[in-house]
C-alpha cells in the first residue's frame, strides 16, 4: 500500500508531488491518459507565473513541473481513474487498465473542465467547426472568419491567439461588459481582426457536416439574427471535474468538492482535494500549486498521526516506506 496516491497533474496535482516526494513519502501521481498536465497544456503563454519575467508556454511550465516532481521520487502513470472507493482507511484507486492501487491517503486534484453553451449544434459540430481548445484547433481556421464564445481572460487570450490564422474573429458576449482582466480586454480591443457583439447569446450551431454559421438571440431585445462562420471557439469557463467523487464526497453548492475552510480536508478522513476543483473563484495556476502545497501538508501532518491514539484505524505497518518517526 502506498502513502499517498495524487489524482490529476495540473498545476494542483505536481506541486503536491513534488512536496511529498520530497517529505520521501513516494507519491503516486496518476495523469490521465489523455489530458496529462491540466489545462495549462491548452495554453499558450503563462505571463502571470512569477519566477518567469519573460513568459512560459503552458506546456513547458507543466513538463518542468512534472521533472521536478520525479527529481524527488514521485511516479507518473499515465491512466485514468474510473473508480475510486474511498470507505475506510484503505483508499482503493481502480484505472483504466484494470490496475488496482491502494493508499492510505489520497489528493483529489482533477481540475476543471470546458462548459458547454448546451445548445444541440454545439454537441453535433463539436470537433467539426466547434472546439473548446484555440491551441489545439487554431491551426485549421487559416483566413476563416470564425467566433469566439464568452467575456472573460480565456475568451480574450483564445481570441487574440486565434487572430494568427483567421481572417476575422467575432467575440460573442451575453453582456456589454466583459469580465476579462483590463489587461487582456485592452489587448483584444486593440486588434483589428477582433470585432465584439455585445449582449448576444449564441442559440443555435448551424451546418450539416460543418460549420457554416451561428443564430445569435439579443439579450436586451429578444431579437434573433444569423451570423455566418466557419468556426466557433468556446471560452465561457470550466466546469470541476467531480464525476468520480459525486456520491462520495461533499459538494459545496457551487459543484466543487467541500473542503474544511482553509485545509484541504474533504468530508472523507484521509482524502485531500486540491486546485480548480475546489476553487469556484480564482482558479490560476498559480493558486492551484499553492492549493496543492496545502494539500502534501495536511497529508503529511494526516499520515503522521496514524497509529496516534484516535488516529483512523489503518494498520501503519502496511504503508510502505511510511518513517517511523512519523508513525509513532
Ligand atoms: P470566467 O472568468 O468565468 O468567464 C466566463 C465568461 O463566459 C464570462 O464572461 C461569462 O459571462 C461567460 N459565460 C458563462 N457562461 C456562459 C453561457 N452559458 N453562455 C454565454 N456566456 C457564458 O472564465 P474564464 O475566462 O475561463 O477564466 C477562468 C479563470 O481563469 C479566471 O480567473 C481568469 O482570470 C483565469 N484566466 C487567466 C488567464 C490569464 O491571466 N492569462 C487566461 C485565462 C483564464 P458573464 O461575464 O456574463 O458572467
Amino acid at each position: 500500500m502506498r502513502q499517498v496516491i495524487i489524482i490529476g497533474s495540473g498545476p494542483a496535482g505536481y506541486t503536491a508531488a513534488i512536496y511529498a516526494a520530497r517529505a520521501n513519502l513516494e507519491p503516486l501521481v496518476v495523469a490521465s491518459s489523455v489530458e496529462a498536465g491540466g489545462e495549462l497544456m491548452n495554453t499558450t503563454d503563462v505571463e502571470n507565473f512569477p519566477g518567469f519575467p519573460e513568459g512560459i508556454q503552458g506546456p513547458d511550465l507543466m513538463t518542468k513541473m512534472q521533472e521536478q516532481a520525479e527529481r524527488f521520487g514521485a511516479e507518473v502513470l499515465y491512466d485514468d481513474v474510473v473508480s475510486l472507493d474511498l470507505d475506510g482507511p484503505v483508499k482503493k484507486v481502480t484505472l483504466g487498465s484494470g490496475a488496482v492501487h491502494e493508499a492510505a491517503s489520497l489528493v483529489f486534484a482533477t481540475g476543471s473542465a470546458p462548459r458547454k453553451i448546451g445548445i444541440e449544434g454545439e454537441q453535433r459540430l463539436s470537433g467539426r467547426g466547434v472546439s473548446y481548445c484555440a491551441t489545439c484547433d487554431g491551426f485549421f481556421f487559416r483566413e476563416k472568419a470564425i467566433a469566439v464564445v464568452g467575456g472573460g481572460d480565456s475568451a480574450m487570450e483564445e481570441a487574440t491567439f486565434l487572430t494568427k490564422f483567421a481572417s476575422k474573429v467575432y467575440v460573442i458576449h451575453r453582456r456589454d461588459e466583459l469580465r476579462a482582466s483590463k489587461i487582456m480586454q485592452d489587448r483584444a480591443m486593440a486588434n483589428e481582426k477582433i470585432e465584439f457583439v455585445w449582449n448576444a447569446a449564441v442559440v443555435d450551431v448551424l451546418g450539416e457536416d460543418a460549420v457554416t454559421g451561428v443564430v445569435l438571440e439579443d439579450t436586451v431585445d429578444g431579437s434573433r439574427r444569423e451570423l455566418a462562420l466557419e468556426g466557433v471557439f468556446v471560452a465561457i469557463g470550466n466546469d470541476p471535474r467531480v464525476h468520480l467523487v459525486h456520491d462520495k464526497l461533499d459538494l459545496t453548492g457551487e459543484g466543487t468538492v467541500w473542503v474544511d475552510g482553509r485545509t484541504s480536508r474533504t468530508s472523507v478522513p484521509g482524502v485531500f482535494a486540491a486546485g480548480d476543483v475546489i476553487d469556484p473563484t480564482y482558479r490560476q495556476a498559480v493558486t492551484a500549486a499553492g492549493s496543492g502545497t496545502v494539500a502534501a501538508l495536511d497529508v503529511e501532518h494526516y499520515l503522521a498521526a496514524l497509529g496516534e491514539a484516535g488516529a483512523p484505524a489503518v494498520d501503519a505497518d502496511q504503508i510502505e516506506g511510511l518513517p517511523e518517526a512519523d508513525a509513532a
